[in-house]
C-alpha cells in the first residue's frame, strides 16, 4: 500500500476505437481527484498491430511486469480468424485469476433501484480451459463433441479466499457460493467444498450461503437485493456478470478488474465501439469506474469514493448524461461535469 504522497507507476493502454477518447476523459477525472498514478503508455490490440505488428507487443508485457498495475481501454479483436484476443492473452500471461465485476445502480428510474452487487468470477479454470475434441462416427468427422472442465482445489480455494477477503475489506456482509454440485458433482462440487472450507475462517465476520446456478439466476431477477458478493466458477461467472450488468442498465457502464497475485488490470467491459469512435460521443463512465476500482486496489479508497460520488452527482443531480443514457452530453461535457463535482 502506498502512502498518500507516493507516486504509483502504472501501465496505460488507451486501446482502440473509442479507447483514446474515454482514456483522456478518465485521466482528467483521475487528475482532478489527485490520483497518484505515474503512467507508462503502451499499445495493444489494433494499436499494437499498427505500431509494431503485434497485438500484444513485448514492451507492453514488460511494462505490466514492471508496474504490476494497468488501466486498459477496449481492444478491437477480429471476429473468426485474425489474431487471438489480447485480453485473454493478458489474463493468461499474468495469471489474473479473479475477475471482479461490481454492478451498482447509477441512473435512477431503471427496472431495479438501489442494486449494489459484486460478482467474483474465477478467470482461469473451469470449462474455459478449452480441453475439447471431436469423435468421428462413420463419415461425419464431427459426430460427437467432447469438452472437459478443470477445477482445482487450489484454484477454488484461492478465488473463494479472494471473495471473502474482498467482502471483509469492503464492509460487505455476505458471500454466496454459486455452483451446480447437484449435477456436476466433481467439477463444481469441489468448488463448493473449497468455498465452505474458506467460509469457516470468516465466521462471525462475513456470512456465507450457497445457490445452484439456475436458481441463482432466477433469484437475481426476482429479488437481487438478497445478494451481496457472489463467487463462482468461470462459465457461470461469465453469464451471471452480464446478468448483473443487465440489472443496472447494461454492459455500457460496467467496470471490471482482472486481478492476480503478481498483477492487476482494470478495464471497461464494453468494446471499442467503432460505430461512434472519434465522434466525441462515447460514455467514459465504465473506464472511470474501472479507474476507481484501481484506486481501491492500491489503497486509495478515499479518492475512489470521491470519484464515484462525483459521478453519481453528475448523473443524478446535474442530469448530465451521454447519448447511450438518453442524454445529450458529449464525452467532454460529461467529463467536465464530473471534474466540477470533484
Ligand atoms: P461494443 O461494446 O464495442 O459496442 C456495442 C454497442 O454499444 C455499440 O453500439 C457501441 O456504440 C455501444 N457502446 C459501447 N461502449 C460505449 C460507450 N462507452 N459509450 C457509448 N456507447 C457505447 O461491442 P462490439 O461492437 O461487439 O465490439 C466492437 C469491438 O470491440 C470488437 O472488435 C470486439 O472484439 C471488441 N471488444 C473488446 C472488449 C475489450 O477490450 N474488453 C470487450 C468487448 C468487445
Amino acid at each position: 500500500m502506498a502512502t498518500p504522497s507516493q507516486k504509483i507507476p502504472a501501465t496505460l493502454i488507451p486501446g482502440d476505437g473509442i479507447g483514446p477518447e474515454v482514456t483522456e476523459a478518465t485521466l482528467e477525472i483521475l487528475a482532478a481527484a489527485g490520483a497518484p498514478f505515474e503512467w507508462e503508455r503502451r499499445t495493444a490490440g489494433m494499436g499494437g498491430i499498427e505500431a509494431c505488428g503485434d497485438p500484444l507487443p513485448p514492451e507492453t508485457i514488460a511494462s505490466i511486469r514492471r508496474t504490476r498495475l494497468a488501466l486498459k481501454g477496449p481492444l478491437t479483436t477480429p471476429i473468426g480468424g485474425g489474431y487471438r484476443s489480447s485480453n485473454v492473452r493478458l489474463r493468461e500471461e499474468f495469471q489474473l485469476y479473479a475477475n471482479l465485476r461490481p454492478a451498482r445502480t447509477l441512473v435512477p428510474g431503471g427496472r431495479f433501484e438501489d442494486i449494489d452487487l459484486v460478482l467474483v468470477r474465477e478467470n482461469l479454470e473451469g470449462l474455459y480451459v478449452g480441453h475439447e475434441h471431436y469423435i468421428p462416427v462413420g463419415d461425419d468427422p464431427r459426430a460427437v463433441a467432447i469438452g472437459s472442465g478443470v477445477n482445482t482445489r487450489a484454484g477454488a480455494t484461492r478465488i473463494c479466499e479472494f471473495a471473502f477477503d474482498y467482502a471483509a475489506r469492503h464492509g460487505r456482509k455476505k458471500v454466496t457460493l454459486v455452483h451446480k454440485a447437484n449435477v456436476l458433482k466433481a467439477l463444481t462440487g469441489l468448488f463448493l467444498e473449497a468455498g465452505r472450507e474458506v467460509a469457516k475462517k470468516y465466521e462471525g465476520r462475513v456470512a456465507c450461503d450457497d445457490r445452484i446456478i439456475d436458481a441463482c439466476a432466477m433469484q437475481l431477477v426476482m429479488n437481487p437485493w438478497q445478494f451481496d458478493v457472489i463467487v463462482t466458477t468461470n462459465l457461470f461467472g461469465d453469464v451471471l456478470s452480464d446478468l448483473n450488468a443487465g440489472l443496472v442498465g447494461g454492459l455500457g457502464m460496467a467496470p471490471a478488474g482482472n486481478i492476480g497475485t503478481d498483477a492487476a488490470i482494470f478495464e471497461a467491459v464494453h468494446g471499442s465501439a467503432p460505430d461512434i469512435a472519434g465522434k466525441g460521443l462515447a460514455n467514459p463512465l465504465a473506464l472511470v469506474l474501472s479507474a476507481a476500482m484501481m484506486l481501491d486496489h492500491v489503497g486509495h479508497q478515499d479518492k475512489a469514493t470521491r470519484i464515484r460520488t462525483a459521478v453519481d452527482r453528475a448523473l443524478r443531480d446535474d442530469n448530465v448524461r451521454t447519448g447511450d443514457l438518453g442524454g445529450k452530453a458529449s464525452t467532454k461535457d460529461f467529463t467536465r461535469a464530473v471534474v466540477k463535482r470533484l
